[in-house]
C-alpha cells in the first residue's frame, strides 16, 4: 500500500458511508487532531524526560496515550457513538493538559502559550453551544488558578501584566473562533435547507404545483407497499382532458396552461389528506387514493368530472367549459404498480372511445 493511501485510510478510520457528509468530515478531523495531539505530546514528553523533567514528561506521555486512545475508539465497532466519545476525550484531555501547563508554567514559563489550541478544538468538536460553555469553564479555571492571591494555587508565578494579557488575548481568539463557527454553522444549515428545497422542487411540476412523475413514483411505491402489507384498498385514477388540442387551438396555449392549473386546483380541493395527485403527462392527471375501494373512487371521480364540466372559462368574450375522461382501477394483490397504472389507462381509453366526459372502472 502506498503512503498516500495509508494516510487516507488512517484519517478516515471510523468513517461510514451511511453517515451524512458533515459527520464523516468531523470523524476525519477527529483523526487528524488525535494524530497531531499524540505526535506532539509524545515528542515533547520525550524531550521533557531528556531534560530530566520527569513530572512534565509523565503528564505529556499520559496526554499522548489519551489522544491515541481517542483514535482507537474511532476504530471500535462496539461503542454506540464512537465519534462523540472520542471527541469528548480529545477535548477534555487537551483542556486538562492546558490547565496543567498553566499551573506549572511548562518549560521556563512558556506553558500558557499552548492554550490558544483550546478554542478551535472545543468549538469544532462541541459546536457553538457546548464549545463556548467548555471554553468559558476553561477560562474560569485558569483565571482562578492564576489570580488566586499570592500564587497559592500556582506551581509557578507570572506577572500580573502577563496573566491579564493572556486572558484578554485568549478571549479575543475565542470570540473570533466562535464567530467563525457561528458563520460556518449557519451557512451549513442554509445549504442544507436549500438542498431540501431543491429536492422538493424536483418532485413538483412548476405549472400546476402538483407532484410530477418522479414525485408520484415515490408515493406509488410507499402506498403500494403499505396496501400490500396491511391488505388495504388502494385505487388509482387516470384522468385526461378531452379534446385539449382543440381547446389550445381555439383559445390559445396560455389559456390551455391556465386550465391545466385550474383543474389541478379543483381536483385538490376534492381530495383527502392521504390522497396524492400528480400531473402525469401534458394534460393527464394521476390520482392515488389509499384506503379507497373501486366504488368509493367512482363516486369521487363522478363528483370531480361533473364539477369540471360545470366550471366556466372566458376568453375573448366567449364562455366555454372543458370535460375530462377518467379511467379507474382498484389495485389487486397480484398487480405490480405498472400493471395497475396500465389498467387505469386502458379504462381511460375505453372512456374516450365511448364518447368522453365519463368515468370507467373495470
Ligand atoms: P383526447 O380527448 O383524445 O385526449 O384529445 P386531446 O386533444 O386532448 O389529445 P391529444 O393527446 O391528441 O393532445 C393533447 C394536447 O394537450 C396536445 C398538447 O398540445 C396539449 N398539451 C400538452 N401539455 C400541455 C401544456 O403544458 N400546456 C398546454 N397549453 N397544452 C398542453
Ligand atoms: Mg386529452
Ligand atoms: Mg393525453
Amino acid at each position: 500500500m502506498d503512503f498516500k493511501k495509508f494516510v487516507y485510510n488512517y484519517l478516515n478510520t471510523g468513517v461510514v458511508q451511511t453517515n451524512d457528509p458533515e459527520s464523516n468530515q468531523q470523524i476525519f478531523v477527529a483523526n487528524l487532531f488525535s494524530f497531531i495531539g499524540y505526535s506532539i505530546t509524545f515528542l515533547m514528553g520525550v524531550s521533557a524526560f531528556i531534560r530530566q523533567d520527569r513530572l512534565l514528561g509523565a503528564v505529556l506521555i499520559i496526554a499522548c496515550l489519551l489522544f491515541f486512545s481517542s483514535h482507537l475508539i474511532l476504530r471500535s465497532k462496539r461503542i454506540t457513538n464512537p465519534y462523540k466519545f472520542s471527541s469528548n476525550i480529545v477535548t477534555s484531555s487537551l483542556m486538562l493538559l492546558m490547565v496543567y501547563l498553566v499551573y506549572t508554567g511548562g518549560v521556563n514559563g512558556t506553558g500558557p502559550l499552548w492554550i490558544y489550541i483550546v478554542p478551535p478544538v472545543a468549538l469544532f468538536f462541541g459546536g457553538m453551544r457546548k464549545g463556548t460553555r467548555n471554553i468559558g469553564l476553561f477560562v474560569l479555571v485558569i483565571s482562578v488558578l492564576m489570580f488566586y492571591p499570592n500564587d497559592e494555587w500556582l506551581g509557578t508565578s507570572y506577572t500580573y501584566a502577563f496573566k491579564s494579557r493572556l486572558i484578554y488575548s485568549f478571549l479575543t481568539v475565542s470570540c473570533l473562533f466562535a464567530f467563525y463557527e457561528y458563520v460556518r454553522q449557519t451557512s451549513f444549515y442554509r445549504i442544507q435547507e436549500m438542498s431540501r428545497k431543491f429536492e422538493k422542487q424536483a418532485m413538483r411540476d412548476p405549472l400546476s404545483g402538483l407532484l410530477n412523475r418522479r414525485g408520484m413514483q415515490e408515493k406509488l411505491q410507499q402506498e403500494f407497499d403499505r396496501s400490500q402489507r396491511y391488505k388495504n384498498n388502494l385505487t388509482v385514477m387516470m384522468c385526461d382532458i378531452d379534446h385539449f388540442k382543440i381547446v389550445n387551438d381555439q383559445y390559445g396555449h396560455d389559456k390551455g396552461d391556465e386550465i391545466i392549473k385550474g383543474l389541478g386546483d379543483i381536483f385538490k380541493s376534492g381530495l383527502r389528506k392521504q390522497d396524492s395527485l400528480a400531473r402525469w403527462g401534458g394534460e393527464e392527471y394521476l390520482f392515488l387514493l389509499p384506503e379507497t375501494n373501486g366504488s368509493q373512487a367512482m363516486l369521487l371521480a363522478e363528483k370531480l368530472r361533473s364539477k369540471i364540466e360545470e366550471t366556466q372559462y372566458n376568453q375573448d368574450n366567449k364562455t366555454f367549459s372543458v370535460t375530462v375522461s377518467i379511467g379507474l382501477h382498484q389495485i389487486a394483490s397480484s398487480d405490480t404498480i405498472n400493471q395497475a397504472i396500465t389498467k387505469a389507462d386502458t379504462n381511460l381509453f375505453k372512456a374516450k372511445e365511448q364518447g368522453r366526459n365519463r368515468c370507467i372502472i373495470d
